[in-house]
């Protein structure tokens, strides 16, 4: 049993280097931002951010962040904005701006 529970412990190690094996389907955050803490989700496909710039603009500072710090545990949909190709995603065939 100890010994069964060890191996899992050193996968677990060797899995936590290789956040690639992960994409989440949907999540809520609370992000603290400059001045205010903000919700953000991401699901069915769509970002949600409950700042006044992203009600607008459909992606916000919280959202690209987001973008950057889980950008190898998020599908691909999730690493482009529908409104814009100024985030950073390396991988993006447009780079128009
Ligand atoms: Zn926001």
């Amino acid at each position: 049993m100890q010994s069964s529970l060890i191996g899992k412990i050193e996968k677990a190690r060797r899995y936590a280097e290789e956040p690639g094996r992960i994409k989440f389907h949907e999540f809520t955050v609370e992000f603290h931002g400059e001045h205010n803490s903000y919700t953000v989700s991401y699901k069915e496909r769509k970002w949600h951010c409950t700042c006044h710039f992203f009600s607008q603009w459909k992606l916000c500072s919280h959202t690209m962040a987001l973008q950057q710090i889980l950008a190898k545990m998020l599908p691909k949909e999730a690493l482009t904005s529908p409104t814009t190709t100024t985030a950073s995603t390396p991988h993006s065939p447009e780079l128009t701006a």
